[in-house]
């Protein structure tokens, strides 16, 4: 799509809105006036009225709220797209506020650093349900990551693993990146887990996987699920291993990766979490589905 720019960047934007909407066969108003608001572009698309709001300029969150309360007394659904977004603490269900960007011309709507969709596709979303709100946040992959790992005392090169994101649906990546340290109920080692991971990489011939069992540690004079050399059996002290693993945080040193899905373990990750969802062809974060599962 190509924008002329012979008028203000808002005009261009609302202009798109409005032609994008037709051409999916909606009912368009520009510039419509309510009571006592007037909306850049107004929608009517299955029975629901939407107004788009192109906010080019700075607009406080106090403000923008008390424009979408008149909205919401009016039955119509305010969606709002922001330049420059205002401050909130975290996203709300009373107000679909996204972030639109300008990329060599390429308009794009932002759902934080989850997605960003082109302005015609986050649209024709919104405007069929494809976007909701949810309060809970349910990862669908477990991303694991395998590193290596030089035995302290034999010298073999070992490779352990850990796990690097939880993924949702709508792309949210929670980074984890920990192994929990002298926690014998590590998510690493739950079994679900460490079967998948080891029967994964047995036929991985790049992998020489650690192995994992309880050994006891004179660090902490006690005795806990451990990795340790495939070859001489010694610990693999967890100080260690969670140093060798921050240093591949940022993807350096990572030699495989896999993923496992959330449905094919019973461990329950879903978070609280408030946000647009935008699930593609997936299930919501709060569908019932993902509840089921766990
Ligand atoms: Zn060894
Ligand atoms: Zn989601």
């Amino acid at each position: 799509m190509e924008l002329i720019f012979k008028t203000s960047f808002h005009d261009n934007v609302k202009y798109e809105v409005a032609q994008i909407c037709r051409e999916l066969g909606y009912e368009v108003r520009e510039e419509y006036k309510g009571k006592d608001w007037r909306a850049d572009v107004l929608v009517l698309a299955n029975n629901q009225m939407y107004a788009f709001e192109i906010q080019t300029s700075a607009q406080s969150l106090k403000r923008t709220l008390e424009r979408q309360e008149k909205y919401k007394r009016d039955v119509v659904v305010g969606c709002w797209l922001f330049e420059k977004e205002p401050k909130q603490k975290e996203e709300l269900e009373q107000l679909p506020l996204f972030k639109l960007n300008n990329n060599n011309d390429q308009l794009t709507v932002s759902l934080k650093d989850r997605k960003e969709l082109p302005l015609n596709l986050f649209l024709r979303d919104f405007l069929q349900d494809k976007i909701r709100f949810s309060t809970i946040l349910s990862p669908r992959e477990i991303e694991v990551r395998f590193i290596e790992f030089d035995c302290w005392k034999c010298k073999l090169k070992n490779h352990i693993y850990y796990i690097g994101n939880y993924i949702s649906p709508c792309n949210a990546k929670l980074f984890d990146g920990d192994i929990k340290i002298w926690d014998s109920e590590k998510i690493i080692f739950n079994p679900q887990i460490r079967d998948k991971v080891l029967s994964y990489a047995k036929n991985n011939i790049k992998l020489n996987m650690a192995t994992i069992k309880e050994r006891y540690s004179h660090t902490i004079n006690n005795s806990y699920m451990s990795f340790g050399c495939f070859g001489c059996d010694s610990i693999f002290g967890d100080w260690f291993v969670h140093e060798a693993v921050i240093e591949t945080w940022y993807g350096d040193g990572v030699v495989d990766k896999m993923i496992i899905p959330t449905k094919d373990t019973s461990i329950d990750l879903q978070v609280e979490i408030p946000h647009w969802c935008h699930p593609g062809d997936c299930n919501f974060c709060n569908s019932k589905q993902n509840n089921d599962n766990n």
